[in-house]
């Protein structure tokens, strides 16, 4: 099963820049992966009632040769293989790595949801994808990821490096 999948990419410990970047190059490592599109770095601002360091986010589309489930465990292993430690949810973290779309998929699973569920809320992930991929669909809402930002209020702050 080959289908285009769109992930999300963020960091807010240590090089944060390094990490994106280091786990862009393992991801396109696996023989599973044909790399597409890669956006430009943003900073933006933790959603989170956490107080933490600003993010490093940018976003990745690539053609995954294998199932989404694989796709999941493969970026689960390099999260771990970075040193990212499954602490408080929506702490800080060394690399964080969310499948945001698979083809024109829908899954509800414990394990794996996807479109992902917060995407659609989060300046973060929806301005790097539609930088790559501006006509990205969101198949539960049936519209446009770029649809989604109007509906975004300010409070989210996100700068191109
Ligand atoms: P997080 O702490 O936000 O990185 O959540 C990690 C866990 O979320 C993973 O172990 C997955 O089982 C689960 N998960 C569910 N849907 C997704 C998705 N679309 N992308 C990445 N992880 C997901």
């Amino acid at each position: 099963m080959i289908q285009k999948a769109l992930i999300s990419i963020g960091s807010n410990m240590g090089d944060r820049v390094n990490n994106c970047i280091l786990s862009i190059k393992k991801i396109k490592v696996d023989k599973r992966t044909v790399a597409l599109k890669q956006s430009s770095l943003y900073q933006t601002s933790p959603v989170s009632e956490i107080m933490q360091d600003d993010f490093i986010n940018c976003a990745i589309s690539i053609y995954w040769d294998s199932t989404p489930y694989e796709l999941l465990r493969m970026l689960n292993s390099i999260e771990e293989g970075m040193g990212r430690k499954r602490g408080i949810p929506k702490g800080p973290r060394v690399i964080d790595l969310d499948i945001i779309l698979f083809g024109d998929m829908v899954i509800d699973t414990g394990q794996l949801k996807v479109p992902h569920p917060d995407a659609h809320r989060r300046k973060f992930v929806i301005i790097p994808c539609i930088e790559i991929e501006p006509e990205a669909f969101h198949p539960v809402f049936n519209k446009k990821l770029k649809d989604f930002l109007c509906m975004i209020g300010d409070e989210q702050r996100i700068t191109k490096l």
